[in-house]
């Protein structure tokens, strides 16, 4: 599974699947129907049993990220982890420190491991930028889904 669109009202899911590494555009529309490779993830009612769908059944969006983890029979890779901006869905590139300066604090520059920016929005990424919270809440998770995986 190569890309997984989201319906516009999976924003939140859809920002998740992109910290994984995930290809997940959030098209205005979503096409009639999947092309080969692509998922549609959507919460149309109207919309499930259709071929390539997944209904999203949840509200919580650790639920939905389960749900579709599940079904797509997805094993999230954590090298992967932060390689795409959550606003634009663009892979992440290299950004050399001396580029970085100015673009990040002062401490930071002296002190993180490496950098990365998003060629579309600009935006500066570097190893924890995304936050102790979304580290330990992905940690949580994908801890779950595992165990629900192994326990079916
Ligand atoms: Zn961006």
């Amino acid at each position: 599974m190569s890309r997984l669109l989201c319906d516009s009202m999976l924003g939140h899911l859809a920002r998740w699947l992109r910290l994984l590494g995930y290809d997940a555009p959030q098209p205005k529309r979503l096409p009639a129907q999947a092309a080969p490779g692509e998922a549609l993830l959507t919460r149309r009612r109207a919309w499930q049993g259709r071929p390539g769908v997944v209904f999203i059944l949840h509200d919580l969006m650790e639920d939905q990220l389960r749900q579709v983890l599940c079904e797509l029979e997805l094993t999230p890779d954590p090298s992967r982890f932060f390689s795409r901006c959550l606003d634009c869905n663009v892979p992440v590139q290299p950004l050399a420190r001396e580029h970085a300066a100015g673009r990040v604090p002062d401490y930071i520059l002296d002190t993180a491991e490496g950098f990365t920016h998003c060629p579309s929005c600009g935006k500066v990424f570097w190893p924890g930028s995304h936050g102790k919270r979304a580290q330990e809440r992905l940690t949580a998770m994908l801890g779950q889904t595992q165990s629900g995986v192994s326990g079916a």
